[in-house]
């Protein structure tokens, strides 16, 4: 297990770091999911970011590309990691050392379906945590799935996503552009 050095006036002692695991298919990683992740912060000393190959569910956009637009994000948070994982979520969690999952919460349909997993999860190992944070107002609304449509329909996407995650996804797909933008 990986200690944490800590400091309380002279006293120097050791803790275990406090990992998370924050997984999710994140096809594309948009500003709901960054919000809690910055918040996440706040409660665990490292969040690895965890892009589940799982998925029944063709996604739109390959894994490396999913990992380096969420690396970019978190270029500067060295506390972040991001990598791809197959296979059991509580599985890879404690492969990776990590005693907590983190996820975000939109709406009571998210929070039906995240209760199952979170039983389920319990079941298949129970010394692993799971943390829930309430999205915000602003981005309650955001999902991959709403941003993969405006993507379709050439919607605008500003304040979806990040803005240089925007311009890759012009860049790619020329015919996403919403009309009359340049
Ligand atoms: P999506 O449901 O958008 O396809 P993921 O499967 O990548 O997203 O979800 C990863 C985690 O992020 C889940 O816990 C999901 O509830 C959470 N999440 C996704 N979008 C938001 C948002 N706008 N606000 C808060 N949490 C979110």
């Amino acid at each position: 297990m990986q200690l944490h050095p800590v400091k309380v006036a002279e006293l120097t002692y050791l803790r275990p770091v406090k990992r998370a695991l924050f997984p999710g298919s994140f096809d594309p990683i948009t500003n709901g999911h960054i919000e809690i992740i910055r918040r996440g912060l706040t409660l665990f000393d490292e969040i690895v970011v965890g892009i589940g190959l799982n998925t029944s569910k063709q996604p739109m956009f390959p894994p490396a590309q999913r990992l380096k637009w969420i690396q970019e994000v978190f270029q500067n948070e060295p506390r972040v990691q991001v990598t791809t994982y197959t296979g059991l979520t509580v599985r890879f969690a404690r492969e990776i050392q990590a005693r907590f999952i983190l996820r975000g919460l939109r709406s009571a349909p998210d929070y039906e379906y995240e209760r199952n997993i979170d039983l389920l999860n319990k079941y298949l190992d129970e010394s692993i945590e799971t943390f829930y944070l309430l999205s915000s107002p602003e981005t309650s609304f955001v999902s991959s799935t709403l941003v993969r449509e405006v993507i379709k329909f050439h919607g605008h996407l500003e304040g979806l996503l990040p803005p240089h995650i925007i311009a890759d996804i012009y860049a790619t797909y020329p015919e996403s552009r919403p009309v009359g933008s340049k």
